[in-house]
């Protein structure tokens, strides 16, 4: 089974009416990347560059950050990277950047709210990855927006950034694309407004599930409460992609539920572009997606938007699958 799963590696993934998605690998290592290779990943949907800040005594510096960049941009020649800017705090912290205790970490001072406030590090972080867009297809991402001003504060100062390599003459994408992810449920709420802002949408549904229904998703005792099939959940994917379709911009998914085989027939349904996963998923993914029609995902989605429960969610989901089976 394993071998014939591996001779999909070079198989487009279009549906049998003809839907095409891009199924990309997610990375947070530079090792996860000989991974994505071989299972012919298109290109890097999230390249969490959280390891190259932790296990050290201090932040990274430009050069650093620069030669990581580029060699991942060459490695991936004419296939995309998609580089999230630093996404801490929360469950993820360095040892040498002190974050006061917060009674809500996820909550709290993380993501691109430290970017914005530690301009310094995250100028350092934009200048790297537009320096390494002259090598390769890279665009930036960043980590939990919730509003239109902290996409206007981020553009800002990729634009000063910008200015600078102009000025020093080094060379980089002028027209590096520039995406967010939609893991906050204001952001899919205002996912119209954010649309007229960027170039692409990614959701993230680690983060937009336990949000959606307050469940911290690093906690045991409540972890039978994270429902990623919960008629919230649904609504605000689908508030998701369509504003970004009606706005003419990329949706993608890079969340746990991109490489979930149930959620598939979601995906097509919803008509999304992409999907982003671990290596490991994506040659069953596209196993998958290579014997279910849009068509059919279309109408079986329209039953569990009007479906009350989870429960009834996963019934359809799964009697769905095994009519494929
Ligand atoms: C997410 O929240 O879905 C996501 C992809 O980001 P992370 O898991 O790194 O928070
Ligand atoms: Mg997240």
């Amino acid at each position: 089974k394993k071998k014939e799963l591996h001779q999909l590696a070079g198989v487009s993934s279009v549906t049998p009416d003809g839907k095409a998605v891009q199924l990309a690998a997610n990375i947070s290592s530079l090792k996860e990347l000989e991974v994505a290779k071989p299972v012919g990943a298109h290109g890097v949907g999230l390249f969490r560059t959280e390891f190259l800040y932790m296990d050290r005594i201090g932040f990274p510096g430009e050069e650093e950050q620069f030669e990581v960049y580029r060699s991942v941009a060459e490695k991936l020649g004419d296939h995309p990277v998609i580089i999230r800017t630093l996404d801490i705090g929360g469950d993820k912290q360095l040892d040498y950047f002190e974050i006061p205790e917060e009674e809500n970490p996820f909550l709290g001072y993380r993501a691109i709210r430290i970017s914005l406030d530690r301009k310094d590090l995250f100028k350092t972080q934009l200048r790297a990855i537009l320096r390494a867009s002259y090598y390769g297809q890279v665009k930036i991402m960043y980590p939990l927006i919730s509003s239109v001003e902290e996409v206007q504060a981020a553009q800002a100062l990729l634009g000063q950034a910008k200015e600078e390599l102009r000025q020093e003459e080094h060379p980089f994408n002028e027209n590096i694309e520039v995406g967010i992810m939609i893991e906050v449920p204001a952001a899919a709420m205002i996912a119209d407004l954010l649309a007229d802002e960027v170039d692409f949408f990614s959701i993230g549904t680690n983060d937009l599930v336990q949000f959606a229904l307050a469940v911290d998703r690093m906690n045991d005792q409540i972890a039978h409460l994270y429902e990623p099939y919960h008629p919230a959940v649904l609504r605000l994917l689908k508030m998701t992609v369509d504003a970004a379709k009606r706005k003419g911009i990329h949706v993608g998914v890079c969340g746990e539920m991109a490489g979930d085989m149930r959620a598939l027939p979601i995906w097509l349904g919803l008509d999304v572009d992409g999907l982003s996963m671990s290596s490991h998923a994506i040659l069953q993914v596209k196993e998958r997606l290579l014997c279910t029609r849009q068509e059919d995902s279309r109408s079986l989605l329209e039953e569990l938007l009007a479906c009350r429960t989870s429960d009834e969610i996963i019934k359809q989901l799964d009697s769905f699958k095994q009519q494929i089976d």
